[in-house]
Order: C-alpha cells, then structure tokens, then sequence
C-alpha cells in the first residue's frame, strides 16, 4: 500500500508550530537534533515550534523539510494557512490542479462540491477504481493508472 504521506501532510488546522512538533516526535529527535539537520538556531526552531514564526525563509524551509523528512510544498502549505485533509481523502478540480502542486485549499472546505473556478465538480475518488485520492505526490491513480486530471482536449468528464 502506497500511503506513506498521509501521516506526514499537515492536517486540517494544523499549526507549523504543532505540524513540526508531530514530525520531529514521529522522527524521534530533539529540537536540537532537528535544528542541527536544518542548519538553523536551536533558538529558531524553538520559536516554530511554539509558533512565534509565520514565515519561513528558502533556507530555513530546505533545512526544515530535509531534517523532518517532508516535501517543503508541505511547509509552504501550513504556513499558508493551506490544509489537506488526508484521513478524508483530498478533493480538488481535475480541470485546474496542476499536478505536483498541493490543492487549493477551497476546494478542501468541507462543502465544497463545485471548483469555485471553473464550476466543475470537484474529485476525491479515482474516476476509474473509485479508491480515494489521499496524495498528490502521483499524478495517476496507483491501484489502476488512471491519470488524476482531467486531459484538456475533453469539454466534459464522463459522469
Ligand atoms: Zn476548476
Ligand atoms: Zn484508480
């Protein structure tokens, strides 16, 4: 089973404070081994973890997502306030997410049936086998190979 990210994405409302505590304790390691890998002060990374810190500079977010073991897409998603919501599943339009960018997080809201774009219905089930999309590390679906998105040159999805 390809599930690894689901307990490494950031959950809905998570705080980068709380998201980097949750990971470091997962890895085991103390705030000053974390610091250590991220080549960032033990004072600094402290000062996430008790969200004193609102933003991430490159460095910081490379060292970060190195020494927690995330992709940084997942840094920049909390601390813009971004969520996924992996133990529902994702949910997003085919015709407007780009593959290997996380979704907006509109189309994350609990309610959200339609792409507020484009007014497609949004998808968080593979079209083809129906397993839910809990990652969008892949662009395909990876228990039958269908492709996630929809391919441009089609007016209308089939259902
Ligand atoms: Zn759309
Ligand atoms: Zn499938």
């Amino acid at each position: 089973m390809q599930r690894l990210e689901s307990d490494t994405a950031p959950q809905v409302r998570e705080s980068l404070g709380k998201y980097a505590l949750r990971l470091r304790e997962r890895l085991g390691l103390s705030q000053k081994e974390v610091a250590e890998i991220a080549g960032i002060h033990a004072q600094s990374y402290g000062k996430i973890e008790r969200d004193r810190t609102d933003s991430l500079n490159h460095k910081t977010k490379q060292g970060l997502s190195s020494a927690l073991k995330i992709p940084s897409d997942y840094l920049d998603a909390v601390c813009r306030g971004m969520v996924m919501t992996t133990n529902q599943g994702i949910r997003f339009c085919p015709k407007c997410w780009q593959s290997g960018t996380l979704p907006d997080s509109l189309w994350l809201h609990s309610r959200a049936k339609y792409c507020y774009e484009c007014g497609t219905q949004l998808r968080e089930r593979c079209v083809s086998c129906n397993e839910q999309i809990t990652s969008f590390k892949h662009r395909f679906c990876p228990y039958c190979g269908t492709p996630y998105q929809i391919p441009h040159l089609l007016p209308n999805e089939k259902r």
